[in-house]
């Protein structure tokens, strides 16, 4: 049986300037995709980000990412209780794809940033 993949319901606090900068990552990449690694921790059922790594995206062309593994490296460095790797879908579909899904063989939480308007929407992905 394949694993089921779950929205996280729960709320999402940003700690200080941290949202607009991941707004700005996801408006300055597009059309390519923007991706970065989220630091947070939870308490109470909140998950709170309190540092971003943004990375580059290795990967070719539009509608595929590939995070720079120095951006990762630098998020073990900084440590947290989740490191998040997350990526933007500009075409704005909030949903992981098939490729994304092969990240959580590596990752329990993943992030996908898309812009509603102007509105960023951070959506957090768990493994069940
Ligand atoms: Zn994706």
């Amino acid at each position: 049986m394949e694993e089921a993949l779950q929205r996280f319901e729960g709320e999402l606090r940003w700690g200080g300037g941290l949202f607009n900068r991941v707004t700005w990552q996801v408006r300055k990449a597009s059309p390519r995709e923007a991706c970065g690694v989220l630091l947070g921790y939870q308490k109470e059922g909140v998950v709170w980000i309190q540092e971003e790594v943004p990375a580059k995206n290795l990967a070719q062309g539009t509608g595929q990412f590939f995070l720079d593994p120095i951006a990762w490296m630098k998020a073990e460095e900084i440590g947290a209780e989740f490191l998040i790797p997350w990526h933007s879908h500009p075409g704005g579909c909030e949903f992981p794809s098939k490729e994304d899904e092969a990240l959580f063989e590596d990752h329990a939480l993943i992030g996908i940033a898309v812009l509603n308007d102007n509105d960023l929407l951070l959506r957090l992905w768990i493994k069940s």
